[in-house]
């Protein structure tokens, strides 16, 4: 059964889609980090802050099955990299 991740928090704000925290629908993780990360002249996104995991990349966490994430929530920080990571 699926579960749905949130990004409860990413302190990256460079990245067009923050806005007081993730704006984005949903995000892709991988091993160079949050893949959604883009520096823009624009902001874009939800009204507020509510974005999911869509997909994960980093099939060596103990969170991540089938290449999705299970953990409740993640946090996005320094150098775009999930700080909710943990080795299996
Ligand atoms: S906690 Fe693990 S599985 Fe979830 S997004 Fe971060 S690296 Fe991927």
């Amino acid at each position: 059964m699926a579960t749905v991740t949130d990004v409860k928090t990413c302190t990256v704000t460079a990245c067009a889609y923050n806005n007081q925290g993730c704006t984005a629908e949903a995000v892709t993780i991988t091993d160079s980090g949050c893949a959604t990360f883009i520096e823009l002249d624009a902001r874009g996104g939800l009204p507020s802050a509510s974005a999911h995991v869509g997909a994960c990349q980093r099939a060596d966490c103990k969170f991540n099955q089938d290449l999705l994430c299970t953990a409740s929530a993640i946090t996005v920080g320094d150098s775009e990299a999930c700080l909710s990571y943990q080795a299996r």
